[in-house]
């Protein structure tokens, strides 16, 4: 099988810049970065918080969905897809044009937004699989596990965190939903994430899966760094082809018409 390198990978599907809050560096420096890192691609995934005031609406919606007209095409040598990182357990913004402005939507895993006493996991799986259709990707599924339920569900891979993940990995290939595997679980360590990352990403491999790769960069000199995800996904002898940000026509259609150079298969 022949190795993944740096330079297969194409496009950082996972950023945030500073309209997330908590993150760090603006749109311009984050093209900018993604550019010297050799991306022809960029996704910037902005979290969504849905706070539900009327001007947070409003901020949302155009936050959202200007970044694409602003950026392509190909002002700064990258082309951006405009998406956004939702939240699993909350109740997501609904308008109808707004989720079809984005093109790249994240359902990602925060034990933040989740009652983490009592949820199981049982009802966690749940959540995904009620809101799987409106969704592009499932991000890092396996962070934050150990603090879901923490009376029963420890950092090790135990039984029932390997069968909870085991399922989202079928519901996503029944969903036609992506997998994404995140650098920032393999760069941080969290207790226990990169070996159920790992575990996943195995039964994944088994499932032929679609996956995609996402530094989750906060701040602009992260984007483009794959090095921890190439390692994992050779060792796993992971096949390219399952690999979105390899993939240019995937990439492509992605995009709005306009800014697409080329038609998608
Ligand atoms: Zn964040
Ligand atoms: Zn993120």
């Amino acid at each position: 099988m022949p190795m993944i390198t740096q330079h297969d990978i194409l496009a950082d599907l996972h950023v945030h810049t500073i309209a997330s809050v908590h993150a760090y560096s603006t749109l311009r420096e984050c093209l900018e970065e993604a550019r010297l890192h050799g991306m022809s691609y960029l996704a910037i995934t902005d979290h969504y918080y849905g706070q539900g005031s009327e001007v947070d609406k409003k901020n949302e919606s155009n936050y959202m969905s200007y970044i694409e007209d602003w950026a392509n095409p190909n002002k700064f040598g990258v082309k951006v897809i405009g998406g956004a990182e939702f939240n699993v357990g909350h109740d997501i913004f609904r308008e109808k044009r707004l989720m079809e402005d984005l093109h790249w939507k994240l359902y990602g895993l925060h034990s933040w937004f989740i009652d983490r006493e009592n949820t199981t996991l049982e009802e966690l799986f749940q959540y995904f699989e009620q809101n799987a259709s409106k969704f592009d990707a499932f991000a890092h599924i396996e962070r934050e596990l150990h603090k879901i339920d923490h009376s029963r569900y420890g950092r090790e891979l135990t039984p029932e965190i390997q069968d909870f993940l085991k399922r989202l990995v079928i519901l996503a290939k029944e969903k036609d939903i992506v997998l994404e595997v995140n650098e920032g679980t393999l760069a941080r360590k969290e207790a226990g994430a990169p070996d159920r990352l790992e575990y996943w990403l195995s039964v994944a491999r088994e499932n032929g899966n679609r996956i995609s790769l996402g530094t989750d960069a906060h701040y602009c000199e992260l984007i483009g760094n794959f090095r921890r995800s190439i390692a994992l996904l050779n060792k796993l002898e992971y096949p390219k082809e399952l690999i979105v940000n390899c993939n240019m026509e995937q990439l492509d259609a992605l995009l709005p018409a306009k800014f697409r150079d080329r038609v998608p298969k």
